[in-house]
């Protein structure tokens, strides 16, 4: 396997917290806290360079941006040892934030979408990998009850 193949068989962690040289952002989030927000994806993923991160301070990347890294399974909460429960959650919790699909850059390599389907799209654009005041349900789809 070259490494273009071996990039194109990574799996990809769509919420990451972990920000490395192979992260990529993909999705920004629009709207207020109080009004709600949505995530807005990019028609490219891009890299999470330093100075694209700089550019945001004093927002922290978890807040304001969707990243993808590499899935680390075992080393994440989330991972039960065959699937992200996060995701599951996600697509079995939330009610559903558009009809049709996202157009998303990471599709073929994501976590979510591999695992749950088109329910996870349909409720990814409600995900912020961090939320300052994140309500009960959102605790709780957190895993942060
Ligand atoms: S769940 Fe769907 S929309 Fe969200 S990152 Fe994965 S493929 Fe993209």
């Amino acid at each position: 396997m070259n490494r273009f193949d071996e990039e194109k068989a990574v799996v990809l962690c769509p919420s990451a917290t972990t920000i490395g040289p192979s992260s990529k952002v993909f999705g920004v989030l629009t709207g207020t806290p109080e009004a709600g927000f949505q995530v807005a994806y990019l028609t490219e993923a891009v890299p999470a360079t330093p100075q694209l991160l700089e550019a945001i301070a004093p927002a922290k990347p978890t807040e304001l941006l969707r990243v993808a890294s590499p899935c680390v399974e075992h080393a994440c909460q989330h991972f039960d040892g065959a699937n992200c429960q996060l995701g599951k959650r996600i697509a079995t919790m939330l009610d559903p934030a558009v009809a049709t699909l996202p157009r998303c850059a990471i599709r073929p390599r994501c976590r979510w979408f591999s695992q749950e389907g088109p329910a996870a799209c349909r409720r990814c654009p409600l995900v912020a990998t961090e939320q300052r005041n994140p309500n009960e349900l959102q605790r709780t789809v957190a895993g942060r009850e």
